[in-house]
């Protein structure tokens, strides 16, 4: 199938052809005549699919039909994040190239007064992050009431992040008549039950499991002691000759602590997480693209929605207690039809995490020990944040060989 077959008009497709696609995504293959027809869509799609596409593109032309005087906000897309919602204008600014659409993007932590700007000039399709939007809003510089399409991207964070009142009195604002695309990477009951309350008679949409760029990540799980983490994962780097790694950390102090280790021993890093300013997160994610860092190091609420594509390497240094978390985090790496690999390093606290997570997969990681580095520490149950140090001459069996993600399960154990 090509672009061409998915009903988009001419100067969307220009735009696709000059941003160098050449054939739609499995999520946006689905998603795009759906949406065309007017329909609300409920979509499974976590980052690296091509979701942001699946969901502008279609609404860029439903929108650039008409136009309205004034130019009325008409199209509102709620994303958890700041650096989210800065990516999906940009994706809405390149795709309006050949289309009469003004697009602006408003969220916090940075001054209101260029965001009050734009909106004065006139904005048919907003990007924002829920509290800002309240916050202009209350103020009286936008209206909802003329909103026809409505997308909430990366509901399932959303939710995480405790914006569900927001998003409640969100929808309180808009009239009833619209269009609703909801794309999650995850369904959770509080997805589910969001879902049921302003979607009308949705279409399930979900990337095939087949085809997605997450089948082709490798997942591997290394066996270490916590306190050995950060040599064998200079080890890991430097064996590999590796020039772009993305490593998440539980904490931020945790990020923190390992970029300035990684300094010290002259390997680039920068640390990306909510204690960061806004211009700091936007300075290291440049870097980390550009190759002038060679070592992202961020939390997973920072890590959302990052654009960065073809990452070969994500490592997790500390896996996440939220099962669902490593998930998104794996979501980094095998994009664009590259293939990828994410290794977890597992400290000797961490195991009953591996073990939700294997549950959420339903499948096995299968753990392996790296020669030099084999783990001497018996496991003991995780603690709120790192501590204990228990000692131990007991060494875990090898258990070698990687697994292939398999969202298709994944997703049945849901
Ligand atoms: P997303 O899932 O929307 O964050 O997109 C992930 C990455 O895939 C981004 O870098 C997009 O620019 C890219 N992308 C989206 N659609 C396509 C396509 N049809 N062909 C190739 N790359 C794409």
């Amino acid at each position: 199938m090509t672009f061409n077959d998915l009903g988009l008009s001419e100067p969307l497709l220009r735009a696709i052809s000059k941003k160098g696609y050449t054939q739609p995504s499995p999520i946006q293959e689905k998603a795009i005549p759906l949406v065309l027809q007017g329909k609300d869509v409920l979509a499974s799609a976590q980052t690296g699919t091509g979701k942001t596409a699946g969901f502008t593109l279609p609404m860029l032309d439903i929108l650039s039909e008409k136009s309205k005087h004034g130019r009325p906000v008409r199209g509102l897309v709620l994303t958890p994040t700041r650096e989210l919602a800065a990516q999906v204008q940009e994706n809405v600014r390149e795709y309006s190239t050949y289309v009469d659409i003004n697009s602006a993007v408003i969220f916090g932590g940075v001054s209101a007064k260029p965001q009050i700007s734009s909106l004065r000039r006139g904005v048919d399709i907003l990007v924002a992050t829920p509290g800002r939007l309240l916050d202009l809003h209350g103020q009286g510089f936008l209206s909802l009431k003329n909103i026809e399409i409505l997308v909430l991207d990366e509901a399932d964070r959303m939710l995480d992040m405790g914006f569900l009142r927001d998003i409640k009195r969100i929808l309180a604002l808009m009239p009833d008549r619209r269009q609703n695309l909801l794309f999650s990477a995850t369904f959770s009951k509080e997805i589910k039950q969001l879902a049921g309350s302003f979607l009308y008679k949705p279409v399930l949409v979900e990337a095939e499991p087949e085809n997605s760029t997450a089948e082709k990540v490798v997942q591997r799980a290394i066996r270490v002691d916590n306190t050995r983490k950060s040599d064998l994962l200079i080890k890991l780097i430097s064996d590999g000759n590796w020039s772009q790694v993305l490593v998440f950390t539980r904490t931020k102090h945790g990020a923190n602590r390992l970029t300035q280790k990684m300094e010290k021993r002259g390997i680039s890093a920068s640390a990306i997480h909510g204690n960061k300013s806004q211009g700091a997160r936007t300075k290291a994610l440049a870097g980390f693209k550009k190759g002038a860092i060679r070592i992202l190091v961020a939390t997973d609420i920072a890590a959302r929605g990052l654009d960065i594509p073809l990452l070969p390497h994500v490592i997790n240094f500390e896996l996440p207690n939220v099962p669902e978390d490593y998930v998104h985090r794996i979501g980094r790496t095998g994009r664009a039809g590259a293939s990828g690999e994410a290794i977890s390093l597992i400290g000797e606290d961490e195991l009953e995490y591996l073990r939700g997570i294997e549950k959420l997969l339903g499948e096995k990681l299968g753990m392996s020990q790296q020669s030099g580095f084999e783990a001497t520490l018996e496991e003991r149950p995780p603690k709120k944040q790192g501590g204990g140090r228990g000692r131990s001459n007991h060494s875990r069996s090898k258990d070698n060989g990687g697994s292939r993600s398999n969202k298709n399960k994944y997703r049945g154990n849901r």
